[in-house]
């Protein structure tokens, strides 16, 4: 075995929640190594549902372009009885939840049909262009970790490897080695009695983009899916089936699976690209964190694939812990890395709850808790109130608070230029927002104050004074969404990962707040 140089961060697995990782590590310029034990990305369309705060992550991480390029909105839901169409559903129709209106602070309100080879090859053409490589073909074997770091057995084509790493992240998927090897409980329940049969197919004989749900009689339990993939003429193919009766993996059984769920035979299915068969696990971890070991993803947690939240949930584990990761890794308080945990978890209990009744419910919304109780399958609800990074400050005007996603607005710079607030977030920083001017000292928030880790943005109203760094809230959109009182001022501290990290009128808690969090103020330190 050869000495390896050490590595900050070593990351098992690259698949859509290392790869993200990766992303978020090399542009704060944080040293990592990425590796898997396949030879080559991901080749199936599986996790294909891209949900509105995904593509806020992807906006913010440089790859938002290339995903809206190459995917396509979420198609309808097509229900034929043999070759009748009995209806056409959008998904919020088919579950019962209202879509996300337009203009109010979502600049990707839809669902995004990308299939998850096309996700995971974007990611990692970001990570390349950022100056890293996956090291494909290199599994992880074993570790053990002590006080300074995690010592990595990587086994490749060259043999075998010891790498010495600062932190070790299991993004290695729901049979995850390093969650085994941790002997963290993965406690939750198998549904026994299916199976999933799912695969990539090229199919003549179908009309329009659609997911095309073919049955005999209208039967949704016995259903054969068939979905369009963009700019590709290959579907996804999907059918739970009884666990007594398993078809073989082949492009012949998958046909008579469609003849004998449509009676169809106008339906030509060939060129089978991808197949797999699994069972739905519904489990999740009890710890995300044991000293200097790290899981995400499905390692941490797995469950239905109803509503598509699987590789959301992960991205967002990623983006998670990737600021967090990297501020410690430059000089933050190392008690940050511990509210990874503690904001994730809660997330993951949730979402095991919403897929499994969504599954259950055959695509129906749980009519007990209707419409205010209605899943939030776009994640962008999703809050951290709970966390132990919300429990200060005060709420905004419009009753935002720490720990909820900062919303979007449309404003304009002092030249008249249109921006985005999500222009002014966009990157690796804090954003320091100056709502109004009154009772705040104008040094609230100065960039000397704070140095390039915190933006400092001053929010006018149209035709108040104001700077040549300030943004005016010209349409009044961010007074409607954060609320805006010109007389006593606020300051809305905007986490790298854009929630909410306090709200308040007293400067000196945004430092205490910072302090936490961030390398910057801290004792000694000169920034
Ligand atoms: C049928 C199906 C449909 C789905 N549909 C959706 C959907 O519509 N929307 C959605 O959000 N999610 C969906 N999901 C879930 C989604 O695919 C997963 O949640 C997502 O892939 C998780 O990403 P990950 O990076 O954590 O794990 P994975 O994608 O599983 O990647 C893990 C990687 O780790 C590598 N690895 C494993 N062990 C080792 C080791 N010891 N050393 C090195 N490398 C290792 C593997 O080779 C793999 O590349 C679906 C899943 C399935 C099965």
């Amino acid at each position: 075995m050869n000495e390896k140089a050490d590595v900050p961060v070593l990351i098992a697995g690259a698949g859509p929640t290392g790869l993200t990782l990766a992303c978020e590590l090399a542009r704060r310029k944080i040293d990592c190594r990425i590796v898997d034990r396949a030879d080559r990305l991901f080749a199936g369309s599986r996790a294909k549902g891209l949900q509105p705060r995904t593509l806020e992550v992807f906006d913010d991480l440089g790859v938002i372009d290339a995903v809206l390029a190459q995917g396509a909105p979420f198609p309808a839901f097509r229900l034929y009885s043999g070759s009748e169409v009995r209806w056409t559903r959008t998904v919020t129709d088919l579950l019962g939840i209202r879509p996300v209106a337009s203009g109010t602070g979502v600049p990707y309100p839809g669902t995004w049909l990308l299939p998850q080879w096309r996700t995971d090859r974007i990611l990692h053409d970001r990570f390349v262009e950022l100056g890293g490589r996956v090291d494909l073909g290199t599994e992880v074997t074993g570790f053990s970790q002590d006080d300074d770091g995690v010592t990595v057995t990587l086994v490749g084509d060259g043999g075998a490897e010891q790498v010495r790493a600062g932190y070790l992240v299991g993004a290695d998927g729901g049979r995850s080695l390093v969650r085994k090897t941790l002997g963290v409980g993965f406690e939750g329940e198998t549904f026994e009695s299916e199976r999933t049969l799912i695969g990539d197919v090229r199919a003549d004989g179908l009309e329009g983009d659609h997911c095309h749900i073919l049955t005999s009689g209208g039967d949704l339990t016995r259903r054969f899916s068939l979905w369009s993939m963009p700019g590709t003429d290959l579907y996804q193919f999907v059918a739970s089936v009884d666990a007594g009766s398993v078809p073989e993996l082949t492009l012949e059984s998958v046909r008579k699976l469609l003849e004998e769920r449509s009676g169809r035979t106008d339906i030509v299915l060939r060129d089978l690209n991808w197949i797999s068969l699994y069972r739905i696990n519904v489990r999740m971890v009890d710890r995300y964190r044991v000293g200097r070991v790290f899981l995400a993803g499905d390692a941490a947690h797995v469950h239905s694939s109803a509503s598509g939240q699987g590789l959301n949930t992960s991205v967002q584990d990623a983006y998670n812990l990737g600021w967090k990761l990297a501020g410690v890794l430059s000089g933050a308080p190392e008690a940050l890395l511990d509210t990874y945990e503690a904001e994730r978890l809660p997330v993951a209990a949730d979402v095991l709850g919403v897929s499994t009744r969504l599954h259950r419910g055959n695509f129906r919304s749980p009519s007990g808790d209707e419409r205010g109780g209605e899943p939030d399958i776009f994640q962008l609800r999703l809050n951290y109130h709970a966390g132990p990074l919300a429990d200060q400050g005060r709420a905004t005007p419009s009753g935002l608070r720490a720990g909820d996603r900062a919303p979007d607005a449309w404003c304009q710079d002092t030249t008249g230029r249109r921006v985005r607030l999500f222009d002014l977030f966009r990157g690796v920083h804090f954003t320091l927002l100056i709502l109004g001017a009154g009772g705040i000292p104008t040094d609230a928030g100065s960039a000397e104050r704070y140095g390039p880790s915190v933006h400092v943005h001053l929010i006018r109203r149209p035709g108040e004074a104001a700077g040549a760094d300030a943004v005016v809230d010209h349409s009044g959109q961010v007074d409607r969404l954060y609320g805006f009182d010109a007389t006593a001022g606020l300051l809305v501290l905007v986490r790298p990962d854009g929630y909410l990290g306090i709200v308040t009128e007293r400067p000196e808690q945004v430092d205490d707040y910072l302090r936490q969090v961030t390398a910057v103020l801290q004792k000694g330190r000169a920034e």
